[in-house]
């Protein structure tokens, strides 16, 4: 399951999921015409998915549409799961709103222990799982603009190196991927011009390039890395 399956960076990765045979669950939140290219992509490269709508932020939303999910799909599992949803909304903290802190908190973070801890019990009954956190560069080093999202994906991060220890014996690895500057509908009202100077590759990235990661943490070649934070940014380290 990837959540955040419509667009950007889940796109490609439901993508890449299905090219390796998985069967693909596509999360989406609110655009579900975006969703439905995602499916149709997914097929066109010979692969299986479903849809499933669900609010990320939403503890309800997440264990009706999970639990629904199950009732129909008996004897089914969910062995990968890709928490990737997630929002920005940047303000400098003095003129932060309440509410932009907590969107992004629990959309980011909070959303990370709704649906982990859903599935986890399976994958750990199965004695076989892999969890992989779209977390960012944002979260390792902070970035003016955005302690929320900072906050949110430096959470993220903590949580995935506490279960990692957690769950190790179990055969089920957790790991985080942290994206620098991709090009998706996110990165699309920065300067890419002014960005892509500080960036040694001199480019911003392709949803593709995080989505090979993210398709080897998943596979059983990756079977003895758990907790790692792994850097997907052309070079612009922290
Ligand atoms: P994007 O193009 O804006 O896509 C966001 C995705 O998240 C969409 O599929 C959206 O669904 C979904 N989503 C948002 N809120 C949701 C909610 N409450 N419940 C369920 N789904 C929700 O973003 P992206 O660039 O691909 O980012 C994907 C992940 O990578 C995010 O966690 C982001 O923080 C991280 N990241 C991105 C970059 C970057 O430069 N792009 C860098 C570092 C990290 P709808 O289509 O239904 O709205």
């Amino acid at each position: 399951m990837v959540t955040g399956g419509s667009r950007g960076i889940g796109r490609a990765v439901c993508i890449k999921l299905a090219e390796m045979g998985f069967s693909v669950l596509i999360n989406y939140h609110t655009n579900r015409q975006e969703a439905d290219i995602t499916l149709q992509l997914v097929q066109e490269k010979g692969g299986q998915g479903e849809i499933l709508k669900f609010d990320v932020s939403s503890q309800d939303e997440i264990e009706q549409a999970l639990g629904q999910w199950k009732m129909t799909h008996d004897g089914d599992y969910i062995q990968v799961l890709v928490n990737n949803a997630g929002i920005r909304h940047d303000a400098l903290v003095m003129w932060m709103k309440n509410e932009e802190w907590h969107d992004v908190i629990n959309t980011n973070l909070n959303s990370f222990l709704y649906v982990t801890r859903f599935l986890l019990k399976e994958m750990l009954l199965k004695k076989m799982g892999r969890i992989i956190n779209v977390v960012s560069l944002s979260g390792l080093k902070g970035l003016p603009g955005q302690a929320n999202y900072s906050a949110a994906k430096a959470g993220v991060i903590g949580a995935t190196k506490a279960l990692a220890q957690e769950i190790a014996k179990k055969n089920v690895t957790v790991n985080a991927v942290a994206p620098g500057f991709i090009k998706t509908d996110m990165t699309k009202d920065l300067d890419e011009h002014q960005l892509k100077a500080l960036i040694p590759m001199g480019r911003f990235g392709k949803p593709e390039e995080v989505a090979a990661i993210v398709g080897f943490l998943a596979s059983s070649e990756a079977s003895y890395i758990t907790g790692a934070v792994i850097n997907v940014n052309g070079g612009l380290y922290t």
